[in-house]
């Protein structure tokens, strides 16, 4: 069976730190391992549009933003195709006919659906579209016969939810749809990166991000002014490490020579750890080298993106030649779930058979 990946990312702002941990990286490395035979990344400006009908604009000026993110960090259109999710019809067409496999009150039980209602306050009155946005990514994923989908921990109940779609349509009409895996990152740190304010989740819509393309001085002010162990007030208290996001960024993007680079008096970041917790270690001093380590991480990416950002044209050409090779595979999907559904009348004028 061929291996294929389809991952992608909503175009409601530019992509951050999060994101890079918790998906980007991993793509990247899954590209550059010639383990996959196709490889879809979608900017997903349909779903995006489920919670911001009422702003075109911002979906619009974003798809940009996030392929511009994309090639910063190292996607290679030459072996991953970057496309964008309005301009494959048949994600709508499949997406219809997947509806009659699921039940509102499954919908309604999706951890993720449940905490994104409340994160945008849309208990009374949930727009039918983003409600249904399950359903869509189901019809994302199967559209590319995805067999690997890397994403952050956030998306595992959509990824349950895909499956169960893929049993029900091969149950009920042959089989017909690959079943897709999901992998998440190795490193606990990167599942779900908290925001720089502790909140569970850094997420462009909560605004605690900081973004791939921040500049040296926008990064350093967000990182000295992160929230951190409120019970940490003086130097000399013992301090937590848990939930503690200053040190969850710092295992997820310290590497052991930026001690020997930036705070030789500790060998690791095991030994930074236990004096925090001891006590006698301040947050300025520990934040002054998340500060470094963050400009590290972060400086070849921005670099990146400004010689990128000098070539728009071109970047507009992979995503349109990108969407046609999405189109052409989904295309065919979609010729097989038709077969399937016995609704391809005019195909050997099966309608008279
Ligand atoms: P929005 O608030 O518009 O939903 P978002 O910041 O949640 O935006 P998405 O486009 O929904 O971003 O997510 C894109 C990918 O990044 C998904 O694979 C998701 O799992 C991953 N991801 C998003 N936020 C994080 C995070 N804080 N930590 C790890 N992975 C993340
Ligand atoms: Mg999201």
């Amino acid at each position: 069976m061929k291996q294929i990946i389809l991952t992608g990312d909503r175009p409601t702002g530019r992509l951050h730190v999060g994101h890079y941990v918790g998906s980007l990286k991993g793509r990247v490395a899954l590209q550059n391992s010639g383990r996959f035979d196709e490889i879809y990344i979608m900017i997903a400006d349909a779903q995006a549009l489920t919670d911001n009908a009422e702003h075109p604009e911002k979906v619009r000026s974003n798809i940009l933003q996030v392929a511009l993110d994309y090639l910063a960090c190292g996607i290679d259109p030459a072996k991953s195709t970057i496309f964008i999710q309005s301009m494959i019809p048949q994600l709508t067409e499949l997406t219809f006919y997947y509806m009659n496999l699921v039940t509102v009150s499954r919908v309604q039980r999706n951890p993720t659906v449940k905490a994104e209602i409340q994160m945008r306050n849309f208990e009374a009155s949930i727009p039918v579209g983003f409600f249904c946005y399950p359903i869509s990514q189901a019809a994302d994923i199967t559209a590319f016969r995805a067999t690997i989908v890397p994403v952050g921990e956030d998306q595992a109940p959509m990824l349950e939810q895909c499956r169960e779609i893929v049993h029900k349509f091969n149950a009920v009409y042959g089989e017909t749809l690959t079943e897709p895996e999901i992998m998440l990152p190795d490193n606990r740190a990167c599942l779900r990166l908290p925001g720089t304010d502790g909140k569970a989740k850094m997420s462009k819509s909560l605004g605690n991000c900081i973004y791939l393309s921040e500049e040296p001085e926008e990064i350093r002010q967000k990182v000295m002014s992160m929230y951190t162990d409120p019970l940490h007030i003086r130097a000399q208290d013992p301090g937590h490490i848990e939930d503690n996001p200053v040190f969850i960024y710092l295992d997820a993007f310290c590497r052991p020579e930026y001690f020997e680079q930036f705070l030789p008096e500790y060998a690791n970041l095991d030994e930074l750890k236990a004096h925090y917790q001891r006590g006698g270690l301040g947050d300025v001093k520990v934040k002054k080298f998340l500060n470094n380590v963050m400009q590290e991480e972060l400086r070849p990416i921005r670099e990146r993106r400004k010689e990128w950002e000098k070539r728009l044209p071109e970047v507009c050409e992979i995503l349109r030649k990108g969407s046609e090779v999405a189109e052409r595979k989904a295309a065919e999907t979609m010729a097989d779930v038709r077969r399937a559904m016995k609704i391809d009348y005019f195909e050997d004028g099966n309608l008279l058979k």
